[in-house]
């Protein structure tokens, strides 16, 4: 008798392996770590059971597109933490901001966005979100007046921001731009991907996006996003997002959680030295000024100190020579990786042609204030003194 015709139930292998046995852990034995449900479908014994989920009478899975115990976990997480009780993941942090515009507008809306906000949500509130008949008005993110006079003239369904913003670091006032929007009967939706979920959570800001790709995960190698708002707005979003597609995925979803165990160890690890690297370079006469809020010389340091728990890590530069000098002192770093991203252990640097933006106008150059000589450094967790011998034999290279 053949080894494999035993114990199969009298199925043949083929049909075995496609319906393995199965192992419960009892109820009295949990895994400390939550395992992956790696899995895209999930199934009950009868119709009569699946339908009352799909109705909504009782708890459960059904399919991963829609929702998995695994993505679950790390919604309910990250509401908490930013302070609300609802949230959905993606599968990237743009994804997050496309399913909120998506969800949240309809044709005939008008948006207030600014100058300063991530360049991929630009693009999609002026291209993407003009092509379905959505308007909107493009301000900075300090002109107050124009915010209050945009509000008062034009109906506007959402007003979108991030603070501290991309890559310059500006200070929104996020107490003005949340009480303009409401007063004015608009939604307020703070990408708050920068600041992170330990920050602005007192604010009445309606919904926060994040992208996961950067401090959540932490470690560079998963992308993510999600969006944390009430349970009813969030609720209201959901159909729209299940049916868009932009699920995350067990797995990354695990990776993320994993992420979420040091997500505060890290951050304080790389705000402190993101302070002593933007001190150093302060007093370093071939960086013209630098960027960062937890200097007492940015001219939000006030205002952040007021409403954020910390003054995050990144720091922007503007190199006190030529462009060309700028892009060297980028190139000739070792322990920064020249790359996308930010919020990872590892310190990262953008050169000024990587950071440009070709979108804009002349006046929304000005406003943007990205200059030929804007270096942006994401600081990781590394030993600071190390990081900045590297800073400072990098800026050797650069003026040789
Ligand atoms: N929002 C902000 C402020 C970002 O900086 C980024 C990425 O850099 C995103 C959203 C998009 O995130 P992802 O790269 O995960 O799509």
């Amino acid at each position: 008798m053949p080894f494999h015709s035993h114990g199969f139930d009298g199925m043949k292998p083929i049909t075995r392996a496609n319906h393995p046995p199965r192992v419960r852990v009892p109820d009295d034995d949990r895994p400390l770590v939550a395992p992956i449900h790696q899995t895209v479908k999930f199934e009950f014994d009868d119709t009569a059971e699946t339908l009352r989920l799909l109705h909504g009478e009782r708890e459960g899975y059904w399919y991963s597109r829609s929702g998995n115990p695994t993505t679950r976990a790390l919604e309910l997480l990250l509401a908490e933490l930013q302070g609300r009780d609802e949230c959905i993941v993606t599968g990237s942090g743009v994804a997050a901001v496309s399913v909120s515009l998506l969800a949240l507008l309809k044709q005939g809306d008008h948006v207030l966005c600014f100058v300063e906000t991530y360049g991929p949500t630009r693009w999609l509130i002026r291209r993407l979100l003009q092509r379905f008949g959505v308007a909107h008005t493009m301000l900075s993110i300090e002109d107050h007046a124009g915010i209050e006079r945009t509000l008062r003239e034009r109906p506007t369904r959402l007003v979108w921001f991030e603070s501290p913003t991309n890559p310059m670091l500006k200070i929104a006032d996020v107490e003005f731009i949340v009480g303009a929007a409401h007063a004015h009967g608009a939604l307020a939706v703070l990408d708050n991907t920068f600041a992170g979920f330990h920050t602005h959570g007192g604010f009445a800001v309606d919904l926060y996006v994040h992208s996961l790709t950067k401090y959540a995960s932490g470690h560079g190698d998963v992308l993510g996003g999600a969006i944390i708002g009430s349970r009813e707005l969030v609720g209201r979003m959901r159909h729209d997002a299940n049916t868009l597609g932009p699920s995350l995925d067990p797995h990354a979803a695990f990776l993320i959680q994993r992420g979420m165990k040091t997500y505060h160890l890290r951050r304080d690890a790389q705000v402190r030295n993101a302070q002593h690297i933007a001190e150093a370079l302060a007093g370093d006469a071939r960086i013209a000024r630098v960027h960062y809020p937890g200097l007492a010389s940015h001219p939000g340091h006030a205002l952040a100190a007021r409403q954020m728990s910390d003054f995050g890590s990144i720091v922007t530069v503007d190199v006190a020579g030529t462009a060309a000098q700028a892009t060297t002192f980028a190139d000739s770093l070792s322990l920064f990786a020249l790359t996308a991203s930010l919020g990872s252990t590892e310190s990262l640097v953008l050169s000024p042609p990587l950071l440009a933006s070709r979108d804009f106008s002349a006046a929304e150059q000005a406003i943007a204030a990205v200059s030929e000589t804007t270096v942006r450094l994401s600081i990781g967790v590394e030993d600071a003194d190390d990081l900045v011998a590297d800073l400072r034999a990098a800026l050797d290279a650069a003026f040789g």
